[in-house]
């Protein structure tokens, strides 16, 4: 009998019974906005920064509205604004370009690997058009973050981390987002924690850091916040600094504060069922997975791999057999977007040179999430059934494919 899988590949796991009932707690009292405390309270706001700051090894550490958000504030806090260049990935989420020309600026795209990271290649022939890299570590791939650092420095360039995939991750033993001047976190649902919206940056630039908590919307009460510099960093920025509202809020970070407790544990459940998903694949002809590399600790949140150069019409089918046995994936090579934009060309106000080679790897990229409500049973069988439709797809060649 043909197997059918059933499960949602869009459906997370309950919000922890703890941060549950701290947020009834927060609902109770009413004081939802992280500034409204009572006499001798902090705010879960606070905490939760501060928390965040410990598990980064970050000094300073900003809760935001978005994942988006940080992003923008990022580039405003180090100085980018209408006009100026900024490079960035060809293969991304939405949110990361639109960061980009929210403060104005024109992002200039660098291409794509087969291991899903960006070219160091490309980015070194792009060094001269910009002053800053908002480096996407997309589903989850970290680059060789020291060679890319030792290219950026020599280059004088700044570097912002989206790390909306990589909360929980490293590189040679240091956190995702701690290689850059700022590193940026979503809390979005479908990232490693969730507050429905929400998002994180942390810093070790004093100034960075106190410029965007003024930008974030402090007012004058930056003092309420235990992960940022002394009054005196504020003293020389706080007239200088719009207030661009895109605050934290005391309801979602009490949602937060638990799931920042569970998040080792969790990425070791995410790292099971992906190690799962990768062994059932490993060997199906035509099909790559990509290869991680030792410094690299993952959060197996997703798992990618590559129909490379197969065509068109053969991907296409490969994802309409896997749909029909409940197997949902994405795939980034359609020629129009469907539910989100991932590709350089899908940003048309940012025009863009054609990437070949980005394309190459784009048309042949399928895509799945693989959320904890999975069981490492339903991972195997989700790899049996891509594994079954991936060999039979591709030993055909029926001329309609
Ligand atoms: C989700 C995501 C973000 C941030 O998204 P928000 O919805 O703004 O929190 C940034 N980069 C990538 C790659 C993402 O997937």
């Amino acid at each position: 009998m043909t197997e059918i899988f059933t499960g949602s590949f869009t459906q997370q796991e309950p919000i922890p019974e703890e941060g549950i009932a701290a947020a009834l707690e927060v609902l109770r009292h009413g004081r939802l906005h992280r500034y409204n405390t009572a006499p001798g309270e902090v705010s879960h706001t606070a905490l939760l920064e501060e928390e965040f700051a410990d598990l980064t090894g970050a000094r300073f550490c900003l809760a935001v509205a978005s994942g988006g958000y940080a992003m923008s504030t990022a580039l405003r806090a180090v100085g980018v604004g209408s006009g100026d260049k900024v490079l960035s990935n060809a293969f991304t989420l939405a949110p990361v370009p639109g960061a980009i020309a929210s403060v104005g600026a024109v992002p200039v795209f660098v291409g794509v690997t087969e291991d899903l990271t960006i070219d160091l290649k490309d980015l070194e022939a792009k060094l001269g058009q910009a002053k800053v890299l908002l480096l996407s570590h997309m589903r989850g791939h970290i680059c060789d973050m020291d060679r890319l650092m030792t290219i950026c420095d020599a280059a004088g360039l700044t570097v912002i981390e989206d790390c909306a995939h990589t909360m929980g991750a490293a590189w040679n033993g240091l956190p995702s987002g701690r290689h850059g001047v700022v590193g940026c976190y979503s809390c979005q649902t479908y990232k490693h924690v969730n507050s429905g919206e929400g998002g994180f940056l942390v810093t070790d630039d004093e100034n960075v850091a106190a410029r965007s908590v003024i930008l974030s919307g402090s007012y004058m009460l930056y003092e309420r916040h235990r992960a940022a510099p002394g009054p005196e960093v504020f003293e020389r920025v706080k007239y200088v600094t719009p207030n661009i509202s895109g605050r934290m809020d005391n309801l979602r970070a009490s949602i937060l504060r638990p799931q920042l407790r569970l998040l080792a544990e969790q990425v070791g459940r995410w790292n099971a069922r992906y190690l799962v998903v990768e062994q059932g694949l490993q060997g199906t002809p035509g099909l790559r997975l990509t290869t991680r590399p030792e410094a690299e600790r993952y959060v197996g949140s997703s798992l990618q791999f590559l129909l490379l150069d197969w065509p068109l019409a053969k991907v296409k089918e490969v994802l309409r057999r896997c749909a029909g046995r409940g197997v949902e994936l994405k795939w980034f090579g359609a020629a129009e977007p469907v539910a989100f934009t991932s590709r350089y060309d899908s940003w048309r106000y940012a025009p863009s040179e054609a990437m070949p080679a980005t394309d190459r790897i784009l048309a042949g990229l399928v895509d799945m999430r693989l959320p904890l409500t999975f069981s490492p049973d339903d991972c195997a069988q989700i790899a049996r059934i891509i594994r079954a439709e991936v060999s039979a797809v591709h030993q055909s060649d029926a001329p309609e494919l």
